[in-house]
């Protein structure tokens, strides 16, 4: 049997880490002599390639540029590669991973996202073991055929669908959540998968969406809101999409001046998409007199996205050529398992 191939792509974040011998500080590892700091990685028996982003970065500074040039990548290699981990920051790792699950239609292979809380070079890291798991599970095959043909995120034992995870922790090395999607697999001694949460491939050649369109906004309700506030943030020039997260089951408040805000907004363009601000559970409009006046003046339901899906959904469907209503219709429907409805 042929060895696996696996494409590692390093943008950044505190995986690729090290403390510098001489000044002490955090440096950039050099992935290009991964065998020499895990030499363990020999006994896998895959031939893994390093392909390391000209500017690494901290992915607070994470774009859509930086997704494309990911997508591209990953489209280049997609025929010589069994399966591609993407060492990223944790920070903004769930919107990354979000985000290229929309911009590659019909993948067929895995694509795992990881990173670390703490440095490669120290001496209780978690990076060696995620980026060790991650490799595997890249590799890995079931009858022939990948395991996990998704986006993922691994961290600590679980590996989760991309579009489904949030962080949540920003110390424990368990940093991300999925409130409404089962674990994809389970990590322990083995590496159990759980086969009736992931997803087929469609059998259908790979498409890679590169357009985005930024002008959208996320406006998170609280009591105490003024019309001022939600007056500016609907009034953004430019602004084509927002995503509003609402209390509980998709609640917001039933004030006069609110509703017509919102309603005045979307008779002049903006589509409104309702997500709710809990980790888990589903937005279920009209349950509520709260949420029923939305639905009336046409705010759409986010059904159980998390934000940083939506946000990406947004994105990529405002930079495709469909009109509003089908756009409308698309973040309805989930595109890549990333909402039951
Ligand atoms: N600030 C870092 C980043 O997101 C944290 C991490 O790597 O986990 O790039």
């Amino acid at each position: 049997m042929r060895r696996p191939k696996i494409l590692v792509l390093y943008t950044g974040g505190t995986i690729g880490m090290m403390k510098d011998q001489k000044t002490g500080s955090l440096v950039p590892f050099n992935f290009g002599n991964i065998y020499e700091h895990l030499p363990v990685l020999r006994t896998l028996d895959y031939t893994i390639d390093m392909y390391s982003f000209e500017h690494l970065i901290d992915s607070s500074n994470m774009t859509p540029e930086v997704w494309v040039e990911l997508a591209e990548k990953i489209e280049e290699n997609y025929e010589k590669y069994d399966g591609f981990v993407v060492l990223h920051g944790s920070d903004t790792m769930a919107y990354s991973a979000s985000a290229l699950s929309f911009m590659l239609e019909n993948l067929a292979k895995p694509i795992i996202f990881t990173g670390s809380q703490l440095p490669m070079g120290m001496v209780r890291s978690d990076a060696r073991e995620n980026f060790i798991t991650s490799v595997e599970i890249a590799a890995s095959k079931m009858d022939g055929e990948p395991s996990v043909p998704e986006v993922c995120i691994l961290f600590e034992n679980h590996l989760l669908r991309g579009n489904r995870s949030t962080k949540f922790n920003a110390e424990n090395f368990n940093a991300f959540s999925s409130g409404n999607y089962p674990t994809l697999a389970d990590v322990g001694i083995k590496i159990k998968y759980n086969r009736e949460f992931i997803m087929e491939p469609t059998g259908r050649p790979l498409i890679v969406h590169k357009q985005f369109n930024t002008n959208v906004g996320i406006l998170k309700l609280f009591p105490g809101i003024t019309h001022n506030y939600v007056k500016h943030i609907l009034n953004t020039p430019g602004m084509k999409g927002l995503i509003m997260e609402t209390f509980g089951s998709g609640n917001a408040p039933t004030s006069e001046w609110f509703l017509d805000e919102l309603a005045e907004a979307i008779k002049k363009g903006l589509i409104i998409y309702n997500v709710t601000q809990c980790k888990s559970g589903s937005v279920e409009m009209g349950r509520y007199e709260t949420s029923l006046d939305l639905t009336n003046i046409g705010v759409i339901s986010g059904y159980d996205i998390t934000t940083e899906s939506a946000l990406a959904k947004m994105m990529y469907l405002l930079g495709t050529q469909m009109g509003r209503r089908e756009i409308k219709r698309y973040l309805q429907t989930p595109l890549r398992g990333e909402m039951t409805v």
